[in-house]
């Protein structure tokens, strides 16, 4: 048998990595540290007794949207879901990249934006983030006017740095991406850590949509549940993309569900910032540099700047982090998911022994 090729811009393509790995204390992920309160489960599963299985969901999602949309004060015509965020990206930019077209990062930044670009055709272009990882805004406004890049990716709270984009910045890349005739993506997997939203922008008539995720601050990351809000203009042609009953019966169910408990998913954001800040605190205490973190994780690079040994070290401990030492511009880097007090503990503790080990 002669193998079939895949396509030839995908020939040298490596798959997304992130290793799952049987370990006692896993903050590699970003997930949330517990799981949904147990109402939450037992709705699920009165919803699951009602389902029509042997019928195709509602397309439309009908009823997930206008709670998502009551929930952003906003009409159910300005919401998209998907199969987590991701396939809310990979929608947006099979819709608004492809062949032909480029779509502009700020690196370093989430992975799957230019390797989902790939996938869609489209060729990624990237400009480098300043050394503490903030966004020059003169630099990314000239690069958006020179390229014209088809989109154009913020992520806020970035990851894997953890910085929030301050409000002046979105607004000016927005209008220079408007001047373009580009489009602006902003990713908030970790909006609800943020002081403040790129949904405040959102209008008919700027090019601007915002994606975010039931997987981090909701505690589904089982679900795969994300969602866009945008313009309609834009939620139209995102459905004409996307493939018919994509979203399942319980899926949809799930997702209803979860936004009955928004009281609780605002105490676990809560507990986890006032954990993210005795982490950080202690990372200090031991050397580290620490980059200030918007997010559910704290990027920082131990004091031998021998991230992938801390992070061997680590994981003989049983504590499994993000090893990003490779990565490039995170040199050295490690990033920790902020976890329950007694699995923070846990690797406050472990790394305290790898670090001693090695002075
Ligand atoms: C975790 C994460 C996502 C989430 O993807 P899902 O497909 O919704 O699980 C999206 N964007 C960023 C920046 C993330 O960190």
């Amino acid at each position: 048998m002669t193998r079939p090729a895949v396509r030839p811009d995908l020939a040298m393509f490596e798959g997304y990595h992130s290793p799952q790995v049987e370990v006692e204390v896993r903050l590699n992920t970003n997930e949330a540290p517990g799981p949904p309160p147990r109402g939450f489960s037992e709705a699920v599963a009165a919803a699951a007794r009602t389902i029509e299985w042997h019928r195709y969901p509602d397309r439309a999602a009908t009823e997930l949207r206008a709670a998502i949309g009551r929930l952003h004060q906003l009409p159910a015509a300005n919401v998209f879901c998907a199969n987590g965020s991701n396939e809310v990206l990979q929608t947006i930019l099979l819709t608004f990249a492809g062949p032909g077209r480029t779509v502009l990062t700020f690196e370093p930044t989430y992975a799957l934006h230019s390797h989902i670009t790939r996938i869609s055709g489209a060729t990624p272009i990237s400009v480098d983030r300043n050394d503490d990882f903030g966004l020059d805004v003169g630099l990314a406004c000239s690069t958006i006017e020179r390229e014209r890049p088809s989109v154009t990716f913020l992520c806020s709270p970035n990851n894997p740095t953890g910085i929030v984009e301050p409000e002046a910045t979105v607004r000016s890349v927005l209008e220079s991406v408007d001047a373009v005739g580009g489009l602006l993506v902003v990713d908030e997997a970790y909006g609800q850590f943020a002081p403040w939203s790129a949904v405040s922008l959102l209008e008919e008539e700027t090019p601007l949509v915002v994606s975010r995720t039931y997987s981090k601050t909701w505690a589904m990351a089982a679900a795969r549940l994300g969602y866009a809000l945008g313009p309609t203009w834009l939620i139209e042609e995102l459905d004409k993309v996307v493939l018919p009953y994509h979203l399942d019966a319980l899926k949809q169910a799930a997702g209803l569900a979860a936004l009955e408990f928004l009281a609780d998913m605002e105490a676990r954001v809560s507990s986890v910032v006032e954990e993210r800040g005795r982490i950080e605190a202690r990372l200090i205490d031991l050397g580290c540099r620490v980059w200030p973190s918007g997010a559910n994780f704290i990027l920082f690079r131990p004091p031998s700047g021998d991230g992938t040994r801390v992070w061997k070290g680590l994981l003989d401990h049983s504590v499994l982090v993000r090893n990003t030492a490779s990565w490039e511009h995170l040199d050295g880097c490690l990033r920790v998911t902020v976890g329950l007090p007694h699995e923070n503990d846990r690797f406050l503790t472990a790394l305290e022994l790898v670090l001693g080990a090695t002075s």
